[in-house]
């Protein structure tokens, strides 16, 4: 991608450059990983938050993606009026109910059901039609438990295509659950045999093949994200977000930055101050933590995140910083997973809490 200087427009405000390129990247890396299965993509919550619209037509045209899976009915009939192709498969994780079923129907949609009520519902409502089937296998979060697999296997009029579960702990791959589950997916899917079997997301899938079955389904991944409670190296980031700088100040020895005053200078200290803040997603956790990069090198977050506006240290930065300048938070130069944790969370809510109000681009 290039690292361009922003446009005049951009100069006041902060935004998010998407390399779409890098998207395709992760998702045919993530293929390669797993050529045995089909590669779907997880596009719920807007694309983890980089826009539905952008990456899903992406992956379907340049990648031929042909599988989708989004959390709501709602999401899936968004998706189905934009990638303006009636073969491609969306599966809606949370299931149907008696109101939204209607969707289902006008939008092509195919649920994964979640429970022996869900698939009751289902028969009733539209017998015969294609269905996906979530077992739990030990989340405990969503999805059929064993009780109720005997029955929902007996259902009249029901035809299961897709049996998955879904790890609980594929963020540590020596975590001896995994295997649990993976064992457990086998026995209680086994009252399906003609369905495909799925259990993978981007963890799960970067782990191992034992864990790949017919169709592995990634989220994270795709968008820059590792899966993993460490950094991935295989995986490219996408986002690049961006905030201008707006004001620089010197300020002496002693004197605070922000909020409550929890910075205080020991020399004389340059600050710059960017328009970026937890109004755009920035954890305020990040406050005295997180780090940007500016003027070639890093500079950490002075004193408080305010709603609108963060201070940077510009110490040990030879090159002066001036208004119209701007530091990245989230890029090549600083990882998804690096600033999330000095935010104190984690790639997935760093990226789906990016605010509305950050401008998106898009680069192909
Ligand atoms: C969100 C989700 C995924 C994708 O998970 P990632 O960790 O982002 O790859 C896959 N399967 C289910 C059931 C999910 O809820």
């Amino acid at each position: 991608m290039d690292l361009e200087q922003p446009s005049a427009e951009h100069a006041a405000r902060p935004w998010v450059d998407i390399d779409l390129a890098a998207l395709c990247a992760n998702y045919a890396m993530i293929r390669a990983q797993a050529p045995a299965a089909e590669t779907a993509a997880v596009v719920k919550c807007n694309a983890y938050g980089l826009g539905m619209e952008p990456v899903a037509t992406a992956l379907a045209e340049r990648e031929k993606c042909r599988t989708f899976f989004v959390a709501y009915a709602q999401e899936g009939a968004a998706l189905r009026n934009l990638l303006n192709s009636a073969d491609a498969k969306i599966y809606v994780f949370n299931g149907p109910t008696a109101e939204t079923t209607p969707l289902y129907e006008r939008a092509a949609l195919t649920p994964v059901l979640n429970s022996l009520e869900q698939a009751k519902t289902w028969v009733r409502l539209r017998p015969g039609a294609p269905a996906a089937l979530h077992i739990d296998t030990g989340m405990n979060r969503l999805g059929a438990p064993a009780s109720e697999i005997t029955e929902i296997a007996a259902l009249q009029g029901l035809s299961i295509e897709l049996t998955m579960s879904h790890l609980a702990c594929s963020s540590d791959p020596a975590n001896p659950m995994n295997d649990a589950q993976r064992e457990k997916f086998l026995e209680l899917a086994a009252a399906f045999p003609n369905a495909r079997k799925s259990l993978a997301a981007s963890g799960g899938t970067l782990i191992d093949a034992r864990f790949h079955f017919d169709l592995v389904r990634p989220g994270i991944a795709l968008y820059g994200g590792s899966p993993f409670d460490v950094d991935d190296a295989r995986i490219k980031p996408v986002a690049r977000l961006c905030a201008p700088v707006i004001q620089v100040r010197t300020i002496a020895a002693g004197e605070a930055v922000g909020y409550s005053a929890t910075f205080a200078a020991r020399t004389q200290t340059r600050i710059a101050t960017v328009a970026l803040g937890y109004g755009d997603g920035i954890p305020r956790a990040g406050s005295g933590r997180a780090e940007a990069f500016i003027a070639g090198g890093r500079a950490r977050i002075a004193g408080r995140v305010s709603m609108d506006l963060i201070s940077l240290d510009l110490a040990g930065l030879t090159p002066d910083v001036q208004a119209g300048d701007y530091a990245v938070f989230l890029g090549e130069e600083v990882s998804l997973f690096e600033a999330a944790a000095a935010c104190g969370t984690f790639p997935y809510e760093m990226l789906t809490s990016l605010g509305r109000r950050i401008e998106r681009r898009y680069f192909s």
